[in-house]
Order: structure tokens, then sequence, then C-alpha cells
């Protein structure tokens, strides 16, 4: 069935794993969809069938959820102790390192990204969620509580696991987002249905036979693999689910909502970005190039805090752009598991055709190439080549709207008024991320405050770590991911009062 497994830069347990019959994991058990029905798993770089997994429906995802239901309210994972329960998450952050080659070439395979990225981001980020996670199982407490009605009450919280938790994740980093939402409700004692992106459904599903391995009771966690509509919105307006947590594009994320409203299930969201980078004349120009350019295609582009929108000081716009332009001239198109790729191919038809659409109505409202372009050059597979547009306006859909590719609108700003810079920054629905470059301690201080963004980096851009929040304002979502306060997503609080 695998086509590929005939590639000899493929390890032998990647070959194996790709010609095994895909099940997803459901009560304990890898099972078929109950219809039967399949779906196609691509390869970007060839557009290629590599494999086909179960499409799950609605029948399927009463199933898991009803395993889940039954895990959490008569099993053993939120009654366990802490400790035991961190340890099983150590135990899969152990499993998931042992199998770090495999998993970096599935996912190059699968996304389209460079295997020597997967290799030391996606795969050790994943771990590193893991490890941390397992940390916080043993450290979530309540508080007591001095009461204002007087001394003859003892009074104390309680943090309680919130119950049976919808995941759903997407393509860009199929592995580290599945690792970002299983590590912290696993950590509190939920138990989860996880439904995967079709475009990226290889890594979880391997996952899912490494978390049965680490020891997680039957239940407690249920991997399904399947459309958004077929699988996912059944998934998220189940009555039985007690909590819906979402990553993907801000429009799906306003389904979700609606969905959830039945039953009023709890929702986190990660959704879209539009994120500012602002270079200040001060800037040591050759970090800030590199910076900048990576900040925007870095994985291709495709991720929700791409620095899509560049504000260069006039005083070194040239000098940047042209540093940008020339680096994304330079960048290696090839697939993502041959040695010499620097960026792979977009992760679907679909998203090809999006970003390449997007670059063509820049070209029609106006805007000027200065690196890249609608044309890739490259004769198969979904390839987009790094591209620069400068001479946009601020009314423009390459301006205001998330492209999700290797696309940057490079914009120049005279202002010397810091307040009117940040204005344009945050001219968007957005409000996920930003980067500020500047040499101006006070400066950046005072711009990261100004930007209305859950994430601002300075003089850097993309650095993730377990421990940094990461998260929306406005638009871009509900909630933060990481760190303490992601465990906010997957409990409650009980308050418990006794009269002395
Ligand atoms: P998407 O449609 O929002 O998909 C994200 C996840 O939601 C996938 O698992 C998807 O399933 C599922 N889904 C789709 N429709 C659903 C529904 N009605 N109910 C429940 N779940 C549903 O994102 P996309 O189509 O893959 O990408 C489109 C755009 O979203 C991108 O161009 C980008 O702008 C944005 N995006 C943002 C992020 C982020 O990290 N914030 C990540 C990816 C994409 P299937 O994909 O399996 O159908
Ligand atoms: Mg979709």
């Amino acid at each position: 069935m695998a086509t590929l497994s005939m590639d000899p830069r493929l390890s032998r347990r990647t070959t194996d794993f790709l010609s095994s019959d895909h099940r997803m994991l459901i009560d304990g058990r890898f099972v078929a969809a109950e219809s039967g029905k399949t779906l196609p798993v691509y390869n970007p770089a060839t557009g290629e069938v590599i494999t086909q997994v179960p499409e799950a429906e609605a029948e399927d995802v009463n199933r898991a959820v009803t395993a889940a239901r039954r895990a959490f309210d008569e099993g053993p994972w939120p009654r366990m102790s802490p400790s035991e329960r961190g340890r099983v998450l150590w135990k899969i952050a152990d499993l998931v390192e042992e199998h770090l080659e495999e998993f970096a070439e599935l996912e190059s395979l699968d996304n389209g990204k460079p295997f020597s990225v997967a290799r030391v981001a996606d795969v050790p980020l994943t771990v590193d969620m893991f490890r941390y996670m397992s940390g916080w199982a043993t450290k979530i407490s309540g508080k007591t509580l001095p009461l204002s009605a007087g001394y003859d009450y003892h009074s104390y919280t309680l943090r309680e696991p919130i119950g049976v938790v919808a995941q759903i994740i997407p393509w860009n980093f199929p592995l580290l987002m599945a690792a970002w939402k299983l590590a912290p409700a696993l950590a509190c004692g939920c138990t989860i249905v996880l439904k995967l992106a079709e475009q990226t459904p290889l890594s979880g599903l391997r996952l899912a036979q490494l978390l049965d391995e680490a020891g997680l009771p039957a239940g407690v966690v249920n991997v399904i693999t399947g459309y958004g509509e077929g699988a996912g919105a059944p998934l998220a307006a189940h009555e039985m689910v007690d909590k819906v947590a979402f990553t993907g594009s801000t429009e799906v994320g306003k389904l979700i909502v609606k969905a959830a409203a039945g039953n009023l299930k709890k929702v986190t969201l990660e959704l879209g970005g539009k994120s500012p980078v602002l270079v200040f004349p001060d800037a040591k120009t050759d970090s800030a190039i590199q910076g900048t350019a990576s900040a925007i295609f870095f994985n291709h582009g495709q991720c929700c805090c791409a620095g899509s929108r560049l504000y260069v000081h006039e005083k070194v716009f040239d000098e940047v752009v042209d540093g940008v332009s020339h680096l994304a001239n330079e960048i290696q198109l090839a697939p993502g598991m041959d040695p010499s790729c620097q960026m792979g191919p977009l992760v679907s038809d679909e998203q090809y055709h999006r970003v390449v659409g997007y670059i063509e109505s820049g070209i029609e409202e106006g805007a000027n190439i200065a690196a890249g372009g609608p044309v890739s050059g490259v004769d198969r597979g979904w390839f987009v080549r790094p591209t620069v547009l400068t001479n946009t306006n601020p009314r423009m859909k390459v301006v205001q709207e998330e492209i999700f590719g290797p696309v940057v609108c490079a914009v120049p700003f005279s202002d010397k008024d810091i307040d009117a810079i940040v204005k344009r920054a945050n001219d968007t629905i957005y409000g996920l991320a930003a980067s500020v470059w500047t040499e101006n301690l006070s400066l950046a201080h005072k711009v990261a405050r100004c930007l209305r963004a859950g994430t601002v980096w300075v003089n850097c851009h993309n650095v993730f770590d377990a421990s940094l929040p990461f998260g929306g304002y406005k638009q871009s979502g509900w909630g933060r991911e990481m760190g303490e306060e992601v465990l906010n997503n997957y409990l409650q609080t009980k308050a418990v009062t006794v009269a002395l």
C-alpha cells in the first residue's frame, strides 16, 4: 500500500509503520471506522497517495466519546495518584524520544517540512511538553481561604479535572499540536478524544500506539482520524463532552463555539494570526534580516504566529528588504526528506492554491514582487517560493488576511511616534504574536507593552517553550496553551466550606 516504502532514506521502523494497516485508538483497541471508509494521505512533495487511514464519522465519534466518558466517570485515571499520572507522562516522553527519527520522518513525509527541522524542533519540543507536564501533575493544588464571614468556617478550593475533553488539531505541527493538547489534559486527569487533521494523521496514529505502550488505561485517550465536517463537527457538538480545545482557523473556531452551545461545554481556541514584525533603525541589521526572514519562512509560513507583516523604518528599509529577499531567493526548495531541503512543499493542494491565489491577488491590487512570486519552478508537488511583497497598502487582502504560507508584506514606516507605529501593528482582527527588533532596551519594553498580542518577542521570533504561555488576544483565540496557564483549560475549581 505504501508507495514510498521504497524510498531508501526512510528507516525500517517508518516503512514498517507506513505499510501497516492504520487504525484509530478507541477504548484501548485499534479499530477501523465503523463504516469501513478510509481517507487518503498524500505526500505533498509529489502529490501521490502514501497510504489510507480510517474516516471516522458520527458513530465512531460516539464510540470514542462514550469510552472517554466511561474512563472519566468510572476508570482509574482521574483517581490515580498525581505521581503515577506524572510517571505515565514521563514514560510517553521517553517513548517519543526513543522514536525521534521515525517521528521526524513521518512528519516530513506527511506535512512536507524538512526532516532536519522536524528532528530538531517538532519532535524534541513534543518530548519537552510531555516532560514539563509530567512535573505539573503533582503540583496542581487549591488554596485555603480566610472568609470575611468569620472564623467559624474553614474554606478551601479543590482543582478538579474538567472531564471529557474533545481536542481538534491542525496539520502545521501535527505531533507537537497533539502534545500541546494531550499533555496538560492528562496531567490534570481528564480523558480525551483527539481528532487529527485529515492532511497529517500519521504521526498522531503512531503516537497513539506509544500511548498504549506507556500504559494509559483504556479510553483515557482516544485518537480518531476523519474530516472536519464528518468527525470534528459531531465531536464538538457531542452532549457527553465537557470541553472542547481547538487549534485551527478563526473561521472554524467560530463554528466550534456554535457547536459547543448545545450543552454549554467549555471552549478554548488557538486561532490564526497576522503577526507584525517591527524593525527599528538601530536594530542589528544582519540579525534582523536573518530573524525576520525566518519569522515568516520557518515551516513555510504555515505558523499561526508567522511574522507576515514586516514594518521596517525607512532608514533601513531597503537594506532589510533586500537582505530578506536575497535570503528568500537562496532558499533551496526540495522534498522534506531530501538532505538539500531548506523549504519543503506546502501541506496540500488546497493550501497551494490558497497561497498562490493570495500572491496573485497582491499583484492585481498593485503590490510589487521583491522575491518569489506565484510560479515555483518545481514541476511537481505543492511548492511555493518564499515571497516578499512591497508597495502594499493596509486595505489589501494580503495585508489584512492570514495567508498561512511563505509570503511577507514589507512596509516602510517613518513615524517617530511609537504610538503611530504600534497603531499600525495593532490594526488587525488578530492578536497572536509580534516581534520587535531594536537595540534600545527602553523602546523594546515600551513597544512590548503596547502591542495587543499574546506573545511578544524582542530580537527573536518563533521561540517556543513548554513553560511559556502561548495564545491570542482579539480573534486569535480564547485561553492559553503551555506553561502553568494551560492547566486552567482543563481544570475547574470547587469551593468547599465547612462550618466548624
Ligand atoms: P481548519 O479547517 O480550521 O482545520 C483545523 C482542524 O479543525 C482540522 O482538524 C479540521 O479537520 C477541523 N475542522 C474543520 N472543520 C471543522 C468543523 N466544522 N468542526 C470541527 N472541526 C473542524 O484549518 P485548515 O482548513 O486546515 O486550514 C485553513 C486555514 O486555517 C489556514 O490557511 C490557516 O489560515 C488556518 N490555520 C491556522 C492554524 C493555527 O495554528 N492557528 C493551523 C492550521 C490552519 P480536517 O482538516 O481534518 O478537515
Ligand atoms: Mg480543513
